[in-house]
């Protein structure tokens, strides 16, 4: 499989594709590429095309695509995954795993018991890593990861109208996403999991007022790091493409 890079759709121009920045630097420095070679580019569409290369000059390497192909290996749901900020480098960790779990937004949360209080953006390393990681996993849309580091009342109020709105929960004894009530299958869902100190009782209830419903990933308690694969996992099994 040759190496895979996604452009703008507006760096994709009837059959002629313009790569800039780090791309470039990529291709020339890394991969050593020279005109006549091939990669594969994905245009902010669900279509991969082959690209040979023209021109491979300091600034800018052009191609043309001599073959595409559908690939849609996205999920057709759309989940909106509310995170809350944690130590260390778990929430770049739990980033890139949400990534291949086909995550479609991921907002940074600053909740009541964040140990983190750090606003200082990390913004675009968390968007690098976005990048990247859809590179890896070979996905066609790169998630959003939102500007600002946000907080819960906003993130409720920004995903109002979605299907479905879980907050997951250690302390929910009853509801687990097996026995939700649902009228039919959603298409997409918010969900928001909480810090390594969990929702406070304050926030369980502001959720539930913008409709949150509050749901068990079972008895034992998980880490911060490990309840967004579970929940991730769980929602694509169940509506997604797992
Ligand atoms: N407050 C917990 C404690 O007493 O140790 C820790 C919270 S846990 C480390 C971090 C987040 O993972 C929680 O806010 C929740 O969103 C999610 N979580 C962990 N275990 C869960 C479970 N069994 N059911 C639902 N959510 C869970």
């Amino acid at each position: 499989m040759s190496h895979k890079f996604f452009v703008p759709a507006e760096q994709i121009v009837s059959n002629r594709v313009t790569l800039t920045g780090s791309d470039v630097s990529h291709i020339r420095t890394v991969l050593r590429l020279k005109a006549g070679a091939c990669i594969q580019v994905i245009g902010g569409s669900d279509k991969l095309h082959t690209v040979r290369l023209v021109e491979v000059e300091a600034k800018e390497v052009l191609g043309e695509i001599i073959a595409s192909e559908e690939f849609d290996v996205e999920s057709p749901l759309a989940v909106h995954l509310g995170l809350a900020l944690t130590k260390g480098n778990k929430f770049d960790a739990t980033l890139r795993k949400s990534v291949e779990l086909g995550v479609r937004s991921v907002t940074p949360l600053i909740t009541d018991r964040c140990v983190v209080k750090t606003h200082r953006k990390k913004t675009e390393r968390w968007k690098k890593i976005a990048l990247e990681s859809s590179k890896q996993c070979g996905r066609t849309q790169v998630p959003l990861v939102t500007e600002d580091i946000e907080t819960l009342e906003i993130f409720c109020r920004n995903n109002d109208d979605l299907d479905l709105k879980l907050v997951f929960w250690e302390m929910e004894s009853n509801s687990s996403l097996k026995n939700l009530q649902l009228d039919q299958a959603p298409r997409s869902v918010a969900v928001l999991i909480g810090p390594e100190g969990g929702f406070s009782s304050v926030e369980i209830e502001k959720t539930r007022e913008h409709g949150f419903q509050t749901v068990s990933l079972g008895p034992r308690i998980l880490r911060a790091e490990t309840a967004p694969v579970v929940a991730l996992a769980l929602l694509q099994s169940l509506w997604g493409d797992l």
